[in-house]
């Protein structure tokens, strides 16, 4: 690392925990100083110094553009000469509610707010109003944000960090958490038995991102559906990764599944800080001032990122966008898969449209137990690697690599030449 990021990066430790606003940026299961970024466009990031990377970090998730799309710029440009905040309605939230409810078959009225976290928190309190229970299900190593009762046994950055759940949050909360493992409906099945009349929701990454991508099995999603219904608690789908990502409407249009709450962010706000949460109209008018459960939020709805939004979602309706994304990701994951053969490295490459992760591992990887066997000190050199030949993964074995539209076949070339040599003697 030359001067200019190792200055930057003495007083961001001095300064912020850790160096970072968000631990997964750490670096701290790969063993190298992390980047200062400096700038991006389309498929590629520069650091302080101006060193070149291929980026399938792209921010986690929201890119699907790529860096500074020149109609994203120029949406939130426009937007910022008329103001940045109002504390009042706009009609640019409007248009994105409208696109958002006409994309997602499940969401009739939607709520923005600032984060995947506050959608998730936002989603699990309405539940719980909408049916006066208590009890929540989630599964180990997905993430549905940092929300005190959402944190247990979450991937992310807590499985990255290896990370007990959370200090500080009270066990009272805890204790209203069943956390069961993904894929497994036996487990869902007898948590119903056993505590059906207090669960209020089953809330589900419908394909898990933060564990590295794990695809739901057959009739997964499908049975939480059908449980859920018959006890009477609701389904919520944690679309802030998959929304907008895997097709235009979704997980619940791609595996025909609805949700009656779907939580959004990332893509939605096309690179600006977004969320949201939506479902039936008959859930979503308990929301104040429609109803009682209190939720709200200063900048919430901001005409910025509401307009990169809306500006990402026009690009997004474009004839062959995700046939696009779907062909080279397709592409990234069969060179990835022959270069593990060729090197002779026990790892396995799960894809699910544009996001993909290779797992150190050499069975298939189904849950969060699976993924915790992989040998991350072989991602960790893997990482490094890469990095050196000009590639950003995202910086921990448990999570995804995102394509966007930017990328093209000349990256996906350079990528596999330098995951060939990377994977050789690893
Ligand atoms: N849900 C999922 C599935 C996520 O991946 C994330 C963040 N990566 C969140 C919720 C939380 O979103 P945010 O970081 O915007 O709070």
């Amino acid at each position: 690392m030359s001067e200019g990021s190792a200055r930057i990066l003495e007083e961001a430790y001095r300064l912020m925990p850790g160096g970072v606003s968000s631990p997964a940026r750490s670096f701290r299961a790969v063993g190298v100083p992390p980047l200062v970024l400096a700038r991006g466009r389309g498929p590629r990031v520069w650091d302080a110094e101006g060193r070149e990377f291929i980026d399938y970090l792209m921010a986690f998730g929201p890119l699907i553009l790529g860096h500074a799309h020149p109609r994203v710029v120029e949406a939130v440009t426009e937007a910022a000469a008329q103001g940045t905040a109002f504390g009042a309605t706009t009609a640019l939230e409007v248009e994105l509610a409208r696109l958002i409810c006409q994309a997602l078959p499940a969401v009739e009225m939607v709520r923005f707010v600032n984060s995947g976290t506050e959608a998730t928190m936002s989603a699990v309190r309405l539940a719980r109003a909408y049916t006066g229970r208590a009890k929540v299900v989630k599964f180990e190593g997905c993430y549905h944000g940092h929300a005190d009762g959402l944190l247990a046994r979450a991937g992310s950055g807590v499985a990255t960090l290896s990370l007990p759940d959370s200090p500080g949050v009270p066990p009272a909360y805890a204790q209203e958490t069943i956390v069961l493992p993904y894929n497994d409906l036996t487990a869902v099945e007898e948590a119903f038995r056993r505590h059906g009349e207090e669960i209020a929701a089953v809330i589900v990454e419908p394909v898990a991102a933060n564990m590295g991508v794990v695809p739901p099995i057959p009739g997964f999603l499908e049975g939480l559906r059908r449980l859920t219904a018959q006890y009477g608690a609701l389904l919520i789908f944690d679309e802030v990764v998959t929304g907008f990502r895997l097709c235009y409407g979704g997980a619940q249009t791609l595996y025909g599944v609805p949700p009656d709450l779907t939580c959004l962010g990332k893509v939605i706000g096309g690179g600006l800080p977004v969320g949201a949460y939506g479902g039936r109209r008959e859930i979503m008018s308990l929301v104040a001032p429609e109803g009682p459960v209190y939720q709200a939020g200063t900048l919430s709805g901001n005409p910025l990122a509401m307009a990169a939004g809306i500006a990402t979602l026009r690009l997004l309706q474009e004839a062959h966008a995700y046939a696009r994304l779907e062909a080279l990701a397709a592409r990234l994951e069969e060179g990835l898969q022959e270069a593990v053969a060729r090197a002779q490295v026990p790892a396995t490459v799960q894809r699910v449209g544009s996001m993909l992760t290779l797992f150190f591992t050499p069975q298939a990887v189904r849950n969060y137990a699976a993924a915790r066997a992989c040998d991350t000190q072989r991602f960790a050199r893997f990482f490094a690697r890469m990095l050196e030949r000009g590639v950003l993964l995202p910086p921990s074995q448990f999570e995804a690599w995102f394509l966007s539209l930017a990328h093209g076949e000349e990256e996906v070339a350079h990528t596999l030449e330098a995951a060939l040599k990377a994977l050789q003697g690893l």
